[in-house]
């Protein structure tokens, strides 16, 4: 069944027994550096939409189609390498001990929101973070409220859910509540056939132990225990349709 088709009778409650199949190739083979961040694909776009190059050109469809809507789409962040990752988990960790935190409930409160180094979706070069353009709002901008029937983004996340999956897209972090990991992130959306094949080969190769061992301040708090549950609720805690 195309993943399209089967999107539609989910939403009508009528696929709750049917597995998504995905269209995409999931032979594909890709390197530990690259399901790592530690090496990119080349890159499209520039400044905050860096892309591959399927994705970008998928994405800039994407946001022709939005524009003639009417909607002005503003990418956040993009591609992020490993080092990037890394410098956002040890500031973070950094900051959160400062304010009293023992290590492991500092690690707790980055993973709301945050990713373990060399676990991040951002490393792909696939996953991308939009908000609207033209609305000024105050602050962070990446704020599930501000997507919610009140927030400044409201008719951006009306018109993702209905037309996003045209062009391969998916969120990510759903608001269903049955998910685990993280938090609902109405903002991150990636793109289908190459994510899927990259979380597959994500999880054949067993990744996540290498990220694990990898020397990074704060990964002395973090036990094998919680790394197998940061898998399954984390890593696996998406949209059922981005899952291989
Ligand atoms: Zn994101």
């Amino acid at each position: 069944m195309h993943r399209r088709d089967y999107l539609k009778l989910q939403s009508l409650g009528l696929a709750a027994v049917v597995i998504p199949q995905f269209d995409g190739d999931l032979t594909r083979r890709f390197s530990v550096e690259r399901l790592m961040g530690i090496e990119s694909t080349k890159l499209f776009g520039q400044e905050n939409t860096q892309l591959s190059r399927r994705a970008y050109k998928a994405f800039n469809r994407m946001k022709m189609a939005a524009w003639n809507d009417g909607i002005l789409i503003k990418t956040v962040s993009s591609y992020r390498s490993y080092r990037d990752q890394k410098r956002i988990f040890e500031r973070k960790f950094n900051a959160f001990t400062k304010e009293g935190d023992t290590g492991q409930q500092a690690i707790e409160r980055i993973i709301e929101y945050s990713t373990i180094p060399g676990t991040s979706r951002h490393h792909w070069a696939t996953d991308i973070d939009i908000i609207q353009a033209a609305k000024p709002i105050e602050g962070d901008s990446l704020l599930a409220e501000h997507f919610a029937p009140q927030g400044a983004f409201f008719e951006l996340k009306e018109w993702v859910d209905a037309n996003a999956s045209d062009f391969d897209f998916y969120l990510v972090y759903t608001n269903n509540p049955n998910r685990k990991g993280f938090k609902y992130e109405p903002w991150h959306l990636s793109y289908a056939p190459e994510s899927v094949p990259l979380l597959k080969n994500y999880l054949k190769k067993e990744v996540i132990k290498l990220a694990y061992t990898q020397q990074v301040e704060g990964f002395s708090f973090l036990t094998p225990e919680r790394i197998e549950r940061y898998l399954d609720e984390h890593v696996l805690g998406i949209n059922e349709a981005l899952l291989p």
